[in-house]
């Protein structure tokens, strides 16, 4: 038998929930992020501001150039947590593990059907009705026999959507599927799959194996796996831990070399501090700098040995300032993040030797 995996999307959740405690609001592009004038970013939009090109992550001056009616609002994430919970508590009913991805993200395990409902394409409705009925907000679910395909259905169909892969239709949708829709393939994964002329699920099927892991180690193994429709990761409410670090976005753009190093500095105790707290053993270290134009660019460095203080993480981080071109050009951001922890496996082991689904 199939597990039962729901992935619940809700839609545009910042935003509806402004839209529902404001009824002013409704039919109006509204954009909760920073402000235009203060070089705020966009969090989340409305339906009624993406149909104008506007989309998380943009600065919001541009959105604001793209959409001149848009209402801008502050996140309040205190209360969009508030809501959150309240949604996640209906989730758990339903299922046996509930594993949260965001605030407004969760993977449901259904294989047990808690409920005696009888099949997970009607859990999900019914679960779409109760979240609706209770917070006026609405979520997008897909429902598929493992999370890769559940992630991709939820996003079929958005908004309200509710998308089933059965095990009959994945092939073909796996197949016309670009590799950036992968799960594990970032930018730059996906720049050597095209430079490797491998565009689609169908590439890395007809790639095969050996020449995956050729080009990409073992997670060679795992893309092929995704691409025979395989994932063996399990929904788990244990969420590891992957990075921990601060960054920071200046008022203004900084050029001087100097003051970006005492950034540095103060950063480099701040990561230092979480790291210990956390009590985590990192061994990759990465610069984040955010340049004026917004080209965001990050260097690491991977050790053989963990790295805890502050003394050895600006050490670490100042070679990695010289491979940029802070200085030369103006920067907004800058950010440190530790990563590689000891304990972590970039993904579940058996998923790399074991890609049999029975
Ligand atoms: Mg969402």
């Amino acid at each position: 038998m199939y597990p039962k995996i729901i992935h619940l999307d809700m839609d545009a959740f910042y935003a509806s929930i402004e839209k529902r405690n404001n009824p002013s609001l409704k039919d109006k592009p509204v954009i909760v992020g920073g402000l235009p004038n203060k070089r705020g970013v966009v969090s989340t939009c409305s339906y009624e501001a993406r149909k104008y090109g506007v989309h998380s992550a943009m600065p919001s001056a541009a959105a604001l150039k793209l959409c001149k009616n848009a209402v801008f609002i502050l996140p309040d994430i205190e209360k969009y947590k508030k809501e959150s919970r309240k949604i996640f508590e209906i989730y758990k009913k339903y299922a046996d593990v509930m594993e949260p991805l965001s605030l407004d993200e969760a993977f449901l395990d259904v294989t047990q059907d808690r409920m005696n409902i009888g099949s997970a394409s009607e859990t999900a409705k019914i679960i779409k009705k109760e979240v609706y009925s209770k917070t006026g907000l609405c979520v997008s679910a897909g429902v598929s026999y493992n999370k890769f395909l559940a992630k991709l259905a939820s996003d079929m169909e958005k908004p309200d959507g509710l998308t089933v892969i059965t095990p009959k239709k994945a092939p073909a949708i796996i197949e016309n599927l670009p590799v950036e829709k992968f799960f594990g393939i970032g930018k730059q994964t996906a720049k050597k799959m095209h430079y490797h002329r491998i565009y689609t699920g169908k590439d890395i099927l007809n790639a095969g194996q050996k020449k995956l892991t050729a080009i990409f180690g073992k997670h060679g193994n795992l893309f092929y796996s995704f691409a025979s429709g395989h994932d063996l990761r399990p929904v788990s409410d244990f969420r590891e831990r992957k990075s921990c670090g601060r960054e920071i976005t200046f008022e203004k753009d900084i050029s001087d070399k100097k003051t970006i190093i005492e950034i540095i500095k103060k950063l480099s105790t701040l990561v230092s501090d979480i790291i210990k707290k956390i009590k985590v053993r990192p061994h990759t270290i990465t610069l984040k700098i955010r340049y004026y134009d917004f080209h965001t660019i990050t260097r690491s460095t991977t050790l053989n040995s963990p790295f805890f203080s502050s003394e050895e993480i600006f050490r670490l981080t100042c070679p990695l300032l010289e491979k940029t071109d802070a200085g030369k050009k103006s920067i907004r951001l800058l950010g440190i993040s530790a990563s590689n922890f000891e304990t972590e496996s970039c993904f579940p082991k058996q998923l790399i030797f074991d890609f049999n689904l029975s």
